[in-house]
């Protein structure tokens, strides 16, 4: 009977600290009272630094302040980078990633996704000189993209005798390309845009070719966490429904969201 009792309370407290474990970023979340966004700080429009309030500002720091509005708490943000993302989601040291991260199955073993919250696709930014028009004037020629980027392997699908040459952020990538040591750089449109607005002279600077890859973005969020996800899926059901994603798109992108694409919707 002694060893019933014993046995018994073995399995409940197992039981028990298992659920206690599993208690839910939610939770956490709500207890901490903030929200812990993994951004950017280099992409512009997506995930940088305000020239004058010194703040971190973009579309992604947006949808973030957004689904922390729905769970009622604050921000924090936190820079990651294409390379440390996703560490840094599996780590714990942030809560969520809005980071112009592609979902990709490869991916999604380490870290779960949320539904396509932004549709890109990638191609070249180059040298406004008509030189370089796709793909296949970068043969023997260097391309710049980014450490840990999907671009790494998109563009050597795309054109196998280009040499890949990955930075840390996309502004040095663009940098090489000024000073020539590239002859292109590659990554999603929607930040090949956001270096182009930036430059001095933005005519100096080209988007060009066909988009070579496509680029859904999902929000990072831990692994095996469904109620979190779940909760992050719907935010951005009702982002979409409220009219503010499309705001967002404008005010951002600088254009309204074109016809044709729109965030996977459930009925409610
Ligand atoms: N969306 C691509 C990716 O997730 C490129 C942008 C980036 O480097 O974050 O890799």
């Amino acid at each position: 009977m002694k060893r019933l009792v014993i046995i018994l309370a073995l399995i409940l407290s197992f039981v028990f600290g298992v659920a206690a474990a599993n208690a839910g970023k939610i939770e956490d979340v709500k207890k901490a009272g903030v929200l812990v966004c993994g951004v950017k700080d280099s992409v512009n429009l997506f995930g940088f630094v305000d020239a004058d309030s010194k703040e971190l500002v973009g579309f992604d720091v947006d949808v973030c302040k957004y689904i922390a509005d729905k769970l009622g708490v604050k921000t924090e943000f936190k820079v990651v980078t294409s390379k440390n993302r996703i560490p840094m989601l599996v780590q714990g040291s942030v809560d969520i990633l809005a980071a112009t991260m592609t979902h990709k199955f490869s991916r999604d073993e380490q870290i779960d996704f949320s539904i396509t919250y932004f549709m890109d696709g990638q191609k070249l930014l180059v040298k406004n000189d008509g030189v370089v028009m796709s793909t296949a004037d970068l043969v023997n020629k260097k391309v710049g993209t980014v450490k840990g980027s999907t671009s790494e392997k998109n563009i050597k699908n795309a054109q196998p005798k280009a040499q890949v040459i990955s930075y840390d952020e996309y502004p040095q990538a663009f940098m090489a390309l000024k000073q020539g040591k590239v002859k292109a750089v590659t990554t999603d449109s929607g930040i090949l845009a956001g270096l182009k607005a930036g430059a001095e002279h933005p005519e100096d600077w080209a988007i060009v070719g066909e988009f070579f890859a496509s680029e859904p973005y999902g929000l990072g969020v831990p692994q095996n966490d469904s109620a979190f996800r779940d909760f992050v899926n719907k935010s951005l059901n009702e982002m979409w429904i409220d009219g503010t994603y499309q705001q967002l798109f404008k005010k951002w992108m600088g254009y309204d969201l074109p016809s044709g694409w729109q965030i996977e919707l459930w009925p409610m």
